[in-house]
């Protein structure tokens, strides 16, 4: 019986895969499906342990005997134990403290057992003499074992010898210890070699013999639950072996294949792991190997090919709104505005309006800048469908957020005499289910409110648009799931997430992207330095002289999950130092999550309002909040921040017409990323530019990541590293769908696609 791909891990013991116990496979299960995000370790399947990549690979291919080893020469070599043993290192002058032991084995091959080579590593610790016994079992006088890495010549020993931080690797070959070094007492010719010329014909005529570990080019995996790399090296290698070819199909079209010269899948799979002997491992470590090529094209291609018949479905489907854009409507649509429109503005909502008037449900994401003004645009399209009739929402992410739009949209539609309710978490029950009501009456134009509560809870007479501020919150392709009566309302998504255009498209999918690529005018820049803890005083002085001049200043901590407990802490204890110590003659609040919603609401209405100088949060002020009067803000433990998420909170500062500041307190020993990092935050304020350092420094899962993006997350492709890739793939997906659209192929593809097969559409749609 061989394994198949869609064997479940929990069953791998039964196939003698490498010592893997029913337990251990268990574990195993678990781990993998941890890392896929699956809730039931036993739907972890084989394929999915075989999308566990090596993070990267070594070129042990480099096999030799120790005669022609050279100083610094990184190798592998087959040895010979002769000697082993721990000795203790250094004087132990506190008794408190474990002593440090230094292992060694000292071996050589059979041809040249008077050459030797030594292998050596410390132990320490409580276990020291019990772990140094177990070595010494493991490593016992004969013992046969192939060691890698960097083989350093020791002048005055004439040794050669290889010092390891972990004997881990170490690979002990299977067969009885043979002891090559120990002369038999027996009066055969071959005494004095210690080993007979069959012993030598018979297992030490290698490097035949196959290694997992070494004479090869090795993956190199993260630790998975309790599986260290060369565990995982082991088994892997094993499922490999077993693994039935046939039942490994291949989910790319023929003539696809060739024509983007892929090879086939199980072959990608397999050489993903073990990459064959004349490969180049600096191909790998570009993800430009045959086998990653092959991967990468499968997840771009299907993810585009998924896209597409969404976007051919949602375009069949009348949305059953009508909404008519008529000059009287515009006229009143100037009276309203409260400034002139930037050039971007004005184009984008031409764009919302041509998506509204037409048949089609509009599907649009507005992609524009912090303080860019989406707002605006937002509310004109709102008011659009209002005045045809329609009943219309507008979601925000977080209260203070969705309070904020609520008193704008107050101003905005003073005089137009339409019905707007604020519906949040908070809100009384009492108050939500009239509200409720209402609105499933069609008695209420515009809710605003936090996105749940919306999407959940409310069921409207008549929606016809639903407008979602900074979508990047909520996962772009979650999509309202609105309950209208009978109608396909339009959306309108907005972000501040900044995707270079060209990925757009495939990474927000069937989504339309229009783009604010303008600054209101009137905006300075907003005036970055990234300091050390020694500048603490500079900087409250700082803040001190902003106050002084009637402007109010944001200190924003850091509020990490894992610890969010003791980053709280620190918050509010710094709120506290800030309030009485350092400035008691100012007003100072504190904002954070934990709060309660009617807490947040009426701090940060204090800080509209003026009335308080300093706010001291957390990253709760990220989103969106808009107090022009706000000059100056701090950030703590700036190190600790992705660049997109400074850019964010920069975002506050700098919306009026006064210089603003912001200060990066970074802690004291800063690496060189991160200095490198906060660097690029003193040099730009260009959102996409910013986006792409981060992504160059920290890779896209830190700005991509899907819980602050909820972009598709790719399980080896990138798509700033594997741009071309993606391209090809959409454009072959394009091809399947437009000229051979009636092929049986295609049609097929479309089958599987839906039967989610090759896409998780959950995810997408
Ligand atoms: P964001 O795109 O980050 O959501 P907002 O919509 O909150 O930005 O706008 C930022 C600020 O700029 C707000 O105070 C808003 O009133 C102002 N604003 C937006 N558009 C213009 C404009 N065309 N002229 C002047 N001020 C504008
Ligand atoms: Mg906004």
């Amino acid at each position: 019986m061989a394994i198949r791909l869609d064997t479940p891990i929990i069953e791998l013991y039964r196939f003698e895969v490498s010592r893997l116990s029913a337990a251990m496979a268990k574990k195993l299960a678990e781990a993998v499906a941890g890392v896929f995000a699956k809730t039931d370790p036993s739907a972890a399947t084989v394929e999915d342990l075989l999308s566990y990549f090596p993070a990267r690979y070594e070129d042990r291919s480099n096999f030799i005997s120790i005669d022609k080893l050279e100083d610094g020469m990184e190798a592998a070599v087959e040895i010979y134990v002769r000697n082993s043993g721990g000795i203790q290192v250094g004087r132990n002058r506190d008794p408190r403290k474990p002593p440090l032991y230094l292992f060694e084995v000292t071996g050589g091959d059979a041809e040249r057992r008077f050459k030797p080579v030594v292998v050596k590593w410390f132990v320490s610790g409580k276990a020291a003499k019990s772990i140094l016994q177990y070595y010494s079992e493991r490593f016992a006088r004969g013992t046969r074992f192939v060691a890698y890495g960097l083989w350093e010549y020791d002048d005055r020993k004439g040794t050669f010898a290889l010092k390891l931080a972990k004997p881990e690797e170490l690979e002990i070959l299977p067969g009885e210890a043979k002891d090559l070094f120990t002369p038999e007492p027996a009066a055969d010719p071959t005494v004095e070699r210690g080993y007979s010329d069959e012993d030598l014909d018979e297992d030490i005529a290698s490097p035949e013999f196959a290694t997992v570990h070494n004479a090869r080019r090795v993956p190199i995996y993260r630790k998975l639950g309790p599986f260290q790399t060369k565990r995982l090296r082991e088994i892997i290698h094993s499922v490999l072996q077993k693994l039935d070819p046939t039942s490994v199909p291949d989910n790319l079209p023929a003539d696809l294949r060739e024509r983007q010269d892929l090879v086939p899948r199980a072959q990608a799979l397999s050489e993903i792991h073990f990459p064959p002997e004349d490969s180049l491992i600096s191909d790998y470590e570009m993800f430009r190997s045959a086998a990653q090529r092959r991967l990468i094209f499968d997840e771009f291609f299907w993810l585009s090919f998924a896209m597409q018949v969404l976007r051919g479905e949602r375009q069949k489907e009348p949305k059953g709104t009508v909404i008519e854009i008529s000059d009287v409507m515009k006229e009143r649509m100037k009276q309203i505005l409260p400034f002139t429109l930037t050039g971007a503005q004005r184009r984008v909502i031409a764009e919302i309006f041509r998506d509204l008037t037409s048949d089609a449900p509009m599907n649009r994401l507005i992609q524009g800048d912090v303080g860019s003004g989406k707002t605006i645009v937002a509310f004109l399209a709102l008011f659009a469908a209002m005045e045809n009739g329609y009943q219309t929402a507008l979601m925000a992410p977080t209260e203070i957020l969705a309070e904020q739009h609520f008193r704008n949209a107050g101003k905005l539609f003073a005089g137009t005499g339409y019905r707007i309710v604020l519906l949040v978490g908070s809100t009384k029950a009492a108050e939500k289910r009239k509200l409720h009501t209402a609105i499933a009456e069609g008695e209420i134009d515009l809710v605003i409110g936090t996105h749940a509560i919306i999407q959940e809870a409310v069921t409207f007479a008549k929606l016809g648009l639903a407008v979602i501020d900074e979508q990047h919150r909520f996962g772009v392709l979650q999509r309202a799931q609105l309950k209208a009566s009978g109608l396909n309302p339009d959306i309108l998504v907005m972000t501040a997430t900044p995707i270079p255009r060209s990925l757009a498209m495939t990474v927000y999918g069937d989504l339309d992207v229009s783009v604010i690529d303008e600054l209101p005018p009137g905006r300075t820049p907003v005036k970055t330095v990234v300091v050390g803890e020694d500048k603490r005083q500079g900087v409250y002085h700082g803040i001190e002289r902003e106050i002084k001049l009637g402007r109010q200043a944001y200190v924003v901590y850091p509020l990490i999950e894992e610890s969010a407990k003791s980053d709280l802490k620190a918050a509010t204890i710094m709120y506290e130092d800030l309030r009485t110590r350092i400035f008691p003659q100012y007003t100072v609040g504190l904002l954070h999550g934990r709060m309660k919603p009617a807490e947040k609401e009426a701090i940060m209405a204090e800080f509209v309002a003026g009335r308080l100088d300093i706010l001291v949060s957390t990253t709760v002020i990220e989103v969106g909040v808009d107090v022009p009067n706000a000059s100056l803000m701090v950030i703590e433990h700036a190190e600790r921040f992705g660049l997109s998420q400074l850019h964010q909170l920069r975002g506050r500062v700098g919306r009026g017409a006064e210089q603003s500041f912001c200060v990066l307190l970074a802690d004291y020993k800063r690496t060189t990323v991160a200095k490198q990092r906060l660097g690029i935050m003193e040099e730009t304020s260009d959102g996409f530019k910013i986006a792409e350092k981060d992504l160059e420094l920290r890779g896209q899962g830190e700005i991509l990541g899907t819980r602050q993006s909820g972009i598709q997350n790719f399980r080896l492709g990138n798509i700033v590293r594997d741009l071309d890739i993606l391209i090809a793939a959409r454009t072959e997906a394009e091809h399947y769908l437009t000229e051979k659209r009636l092929s049986p192929e295609t049609s097929q593809m479309v089958k599987e696609v839906r039967s989610d097969k090759k896409v998780r559409l959950g995810n997408v749609g």
